[in-house]
């Protein structure tokens, strides 16, 4: 491969696969304007309408009025205050496990708990469609890889009885984040203690939306620390702030704490934004409704779509994924959505697999019953494409 960029920029626009940027003049919600005017926007993972709450920017005020901006050093060093402190005992409290940890971002809590827990001589077992965070992590550890066919649990059995190695880490996705549906959180907890694996759950797009308070998806299947050892979970969907977190046994934490890289060789998150968080946190443990809010307008999206007879994957969450199967396809999708004033952009490969572009539908708390009836009149009149 030569360096002609242009060359391979101009290849992936003529496979329909080239990305572009939109410029927002306005904060996260859902009538947003871009550039010439507004959209009512489907695609953001704020679940719970919480990225521009007042009270939860009111927190950020308060919190870089008293901590300033920026937390200087690492955790390790001079940069973990009192504010991160609170609100990794907060999470722990939320989700129900002894201790739990805070990383700069999902992708980088991924890569820490993999590097941390696996060198040469382990193996890591990753569902197919699992995110690219976790491929990536699974990739930098140095472990042996083996995918398995998506939420395939006997695949996955035969795999561990075929492998034996001091650690074997299985990896899922909670909620998945490109299909809405969610790992047989129970099954392959079971299969992971009968084997002696450990099994880690990234609920990145559970946490705040299911179980009880938005406790996650274990919570919701009824799974604690010993059936699911590591819990990764991030703060910048559901809870609208920015960041991620790790909950386990005081074992696993102090472990990360000694070893994950990119948790020690990195600068602690602004103290301001562990206060906003806390507040954002706050909130979506105390208001429920926000989360019925979330089922009734998914229960009336899917009725509606069911209706249409759209190419509607299964899923209770807020992911509601239509199939369009070319890329050529979901952009023709997409643009028709955007002349009715919609923003749902098309997600192609390799973001998902090959022939499954989709238009990845996200409905939040912020929406209305109106939103989504507006969504559903657009939806009736897609174009006929190859
Ligand atoms: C978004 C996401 C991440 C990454 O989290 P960030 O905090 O945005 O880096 C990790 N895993 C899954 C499943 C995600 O959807």
């Amino acid at each position: 491969m030569s360096f002609d960029l242009e060359a391979g920029l101009a290849a992936r626009r003529a496979a329909d696969l080239y990305r572009q940027r939109r410029v927002a003049q306005s904060p996260q919600e859902p009538g947003r304007v871009f550039g010439e005017g507004a959209l009512l926007t489907f695609c953001s993972n704020d679940y719970l309408g919480l990225a521009n709450h007042p009270e939860v920017s009111a927190g950020l005020a308060r919190g870089s009025e008293r901590w300033g901006v920026g937390a200087g050093a690492s955790h390790l060093l001079a940069g973990h205050t009192a504010a991160h402190h609170a609100l990794e005992e907060e999470l722990a409290d939320a989700v129900g496990r002894p201790r739990a940890l805070l990383f700069s971002t999902g992708y980088m809590a991924n890569v820490g708990v993999l590097g941390a827990l696996l060198d040469r001589n382990g193996v890591v077992f990753s569902d197919r469609l699992n995110h690219a965070s976790l491929i990536d992590a699974a990739r930098l550890s140095r472990a042996e890889v083996q995918i398995y066919p998506h939420c395939d649990v006997a695949h996955l059995q035969r795999l561990l009885a075929a492998v034996n190695a001091p650690r074997r880490l299985i990896v899922t996705d909670a909620v998945f984040s490109m299909d809405g549906n969610l790992a047989p959180l129970a099954e392959l907890a079971a299969l992971a203690q009968r084997t002696g694996a450990w099994l880690m759950a990234d609920d990145a797009h559970g946490f705040g939306v299911l179980g009880p308070e938005g406790a996650g998806s274990l919570a919701q299947a009824g799974l604690d620390t010993a059936a699911v050892p590591v819990l990764m979970g991030t703060l910048g969907k559901a809870l609208g702030c920015f960041g991620a977190f790790v909950a386990g046994s005081e074992a696993l934490i102090e472990t990360l704490i000694q070893h994950a890289r990119s948790y020690i060789y990195t600068t602690a998150l602004p103290p301001a934004l562990a206060e906003a968080t806390r507040v954002a946190l706050r909130l979506a443990r105390a208001e429920s409704w926000r989360r019925e809010k979330l089922a009734f307008l998914i229960r009336r999206f899917r009725d509606g779509v069911g209706q249409l007879g759209l190419p509607l994957l299964a899923s209770d969450t807020p992911i509601q994924p239509l199939i369009a199967g070319s890329s050529s396809r979901a952009l023709a999708w997409s643009a028709h959505l955007e002349a009715c004033g919609l923003l749902v952009p098309a997600v192609r490969p390799p973001t998902v697999p090959q022939g499954t572009a989709r238009l990845r539908i996200v409905l939040t708390a912020a929406h209305g019953e109106g939103d989504v009836d507006r969504l559903l009149e657009a939806l009736a009149t897609l174009p006929e494409t190859d």
